[in-house]
């Protein structure tokens, strides 16, 4: 916290890319598990953007790529990044966006821009745990949370966007 959630919009993404491949390069071998080719592809087509992209797409863009994969492959790919923490559905969006602090768990909450499709994640344990406590208070057990809050970016409201 206290970093802007959202990059602006001109900024050396290819840095954002790097870093989420070393990171994901960490979890894989922390966690015992295979970061193999098809998986890393996927990967990095959902850090093409700061805008969640869905299965649909993702099988599109891999076979713009030349990859004849069968829906199942990315499903699989997909569940596997999702198991080690490296990506974050967006419910809202039935799409995934890449997550920038995949080596610690983390609490997540989304801000999802209604405009540009931009998505950034808070990681506020406070409104985690509030809304834990609540639900606890009212008898309900947890199992996941999910806060996606919809609006638009510092940019778009400067109309930036179109
Ligand atoms: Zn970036
Ligand atoms: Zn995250
Ligand atoms: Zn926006």
């Amino acid at each position: 916290m206290g970093k802007p959630a959202f990059l602006p919009s001109q900024h050396d993404h290819q840095v954002c890319i790097r870093q989420a491949l070393a990171n994901a390069k960490v979890v894989c071998e922390r966690n015992g598990t295979r970061l193999t080719a098809q998986r890393q592809q996927v990967l990095e087509l959902i850090w093409q953007e700061h805008r969640p992209i869905g299965a649909y797409d993702l099988l599109e863009k891999m076979h713009e790529l030349g990859h004849k994969a069968a829906p199942p492959t990315v499903y699989r790919a997909l569940e596997f990044l999702q198991e080690n923490a490296l990506i974050h559905r967006i419910e809202s969006l039935n799409a995934y966006t890449g997550c920038n602090h995949p080596e610690h768990p983390h609490a997540s909450q989304f801000l999802v821009c209604q405009q540009c499709r931009r998505v950034a994640e808070l990681e506020c344990e406070a409104i985690s745990e509030q809304l834990s406590r609540q639900a606890e208070a009212a008898g309900f057990a947890c199992r996941q949370q999910t806060v996606e809050i919809s609006g638009l970016c510092a940019e778009c409201q400067r109309g930036e966007h179109g």
